[in-house]
């Protein structure tokens, strides 16, 4: 199993981190290591400042490679709410010397994930599903999928012309506006179409 992030997928969060908006879809990946369904999360010790990215994320259901987009939605049928846990400090510094995001990115638990729900039990399109975080109780980010650069069946048709996706790979689809940062004791909640799926606190 293998998890794909697309990152910059909405405008004012690319605009918010000072980047480019992005031509193609920008991705790299998380090992099964980061993956975790667990409810606390514990705070590492290599980095100054991590940082919460409350995002869609989709399960792949069917193996398959160069997916023509007319027919990546036969790919996946589940959704959840994860979050992409970023080492900002590092990610920061990797960015202005050129390297890869991986220890920012690809540590340990850094990607936190609800339980899964079919997409159809929501009665509406993947490109039209709001989702939302609060943190501490105050509503930190909210976006509809709809605001996405690249929607999902454009993630898949790009990202398998690459990469074979196999089932059960997870495609975390990208964060809007409104990261920050993540400290001992926070308590954030993740929504899908207002329906209460993740829980995590930090310790
Ligand atoms: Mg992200």
């Amino acid at each position: 199993m293998k998890i794909i992030c697309v990152g910059r997928n909405y405008i004012e969060h690319a605009e918010e981190l000072h980047h480019a908006v992005p031509a193609k879809p920008l991705f790299f990946f998380k090992p099964d290591t980061a993956l975790t369904s667990g409810e606390d999360f514990y705070l590492p010790s290599f980095a100054e400042r991590f940082e919460y990215e409350c995002e869609l994320v989709v399960k792949i259901c069917k193996v398959g490679k160069c997916i023509d987009r007319a027919f990546a939605k036969n790919y996946y049928n589940e959704v959840a709410i994860g979050l992409d846990i970023t080492a900002r400090d590092i990610q920061q510094k990797e960015i202005s010397q050129g390297l890869p995001w991986t220890l920012s990115k690809a540590f340990d638990y850094s990607a936190p994930v609800s339980e899964f729900i079919p997409l159809s039990s929501l009665g509406k399109e993947i490109t039209n599903l709001d989702f939302a975080l609060t943190k501490n109780g105050i509503r930190v980010q909210e976006a509809n999928t709809g605001s996405m650069i690249f929607s999902v069946d454009e993630i898949i048709a790009y990202v398998s012309q690459f990469v074979t996706l196999k089932v059960g790979d997870l495609i975390f689809t990208g964060t809007p506006q409104g990261v920050g940062s993540i400290n001992i004791n926070d308590h954030f909640a993740g929504y899908l179409e207002a329906r209460p799926l993740l829980n995590l606190t930090i310790k």
